[in-house]
């Protein structure tokens, strides 16, 4: 198996709002077994790039693959199947139903598939164990934490085995230590299933727990590298 190919590929991306040119000219790979942090100033273009990526919307021009089949042409119920099925997703906070509970918020994109709920239920019951929410399973989001609810979005993000999971500044609304827990356990979760993961974050300890870090500036890519040593900082300080 070639575990350094890429699962997701896009090339050429331009994507305008009005005037406003969103992305110009994006080629960017995201490889299945990595980690990739995309940083860069608010309203460069990040979002953009993620929901252009994730199917959430189409680019004006340029071509997205996804395991070298194109995915940006899709009309939008293709789109919307991909995006339940193939793809995973954790925002910045307000992502769970306030009226449900945590395990059936985990258990939803499975039960939207047509999994009978208690089956739906017990799977994303598995996962508040590695995720540190053992007890919490009947919670309303309510009456979590902003890191137990984020965990609970993780779990909701892995449930259907996704090949992809994109996270848009997962941690923007978590203190620094909590934001790091929540990055290091998103980072180690996605690998431990074989799940690529794209993370949109403005924060350089957040982005160094990741493999690989692109800078988004002006709707272009205006750096590629591997973590630096800010990053490997970042993670010393955080496991001493
Ligand atoms: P970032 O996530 O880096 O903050 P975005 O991708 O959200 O940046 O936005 C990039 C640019 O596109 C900004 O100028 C923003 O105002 C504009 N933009 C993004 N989404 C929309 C939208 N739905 N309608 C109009 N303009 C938008
Ligand atoms: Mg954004």
């Amino acid at each position: 198996m070639n575990t350094t190919s890429a699962v997701l590929t896009g090339t050429g991306l331009f994507k305008s709002y009005g005037m406003a040119r969103a992305l110009a000219g994006v080629d960017i790979d995201v490889t299945s077994d990595q980690s990739l942090a995309v940083r860069g100033p608010s309203g460069s273009g990040k979002s953009t790039l993620l929901h252009c990526l994730a199917g959430i919307e189409r680019p004006d021009s340029g071509e997205v693959l996804l395991d070298g089949k194109r995915i940006d042409q899709l009309r939008e119920p293709a789109r919307s199947e991909l995006r339940r099925t193939a793809f995973g997703f954790v925002f910045q906070s307000g992502q769970l139903l306030p009226e449900l509970p945590a395990d059936e918020n985990v258990a939803l994109p499975l039960m939207l598939g047509g999994t009978p709920r208690r089956t739906a239920v017990e799977q994303a019951r598995q996962w508040f164990g590695p995720l540190g929410l053992t007890g919490l399973e009947d919670r309303r989001p309510g009456q979590l934490s902003g890191g137990q609810a984020q965990r609970v979005a993780i779990a909701r993000a892995l449930v259907g085995s996704p090949k992809v999971i994109f996270a848009d500044e997962p941690t923007g609304a978590l203190d620094q230590a909590t934001g790091l827990e929540v990055i290091r356990l998103l980072v180690e979760v996605s690998r431990s299933q074989g799940a690529a993961l794209v993370v949109v974050t403005h924060d350089a300890n957040v982005a160094g727990w990741c493999d690989r870090t692109v800078e988004v500036r002006d709707g272009r890519l205006a750096g590629d590298e591997a973590a630096d040593q800010a990053g490997t900082d970042a993670k010393a300080g955080f496991v001493r």
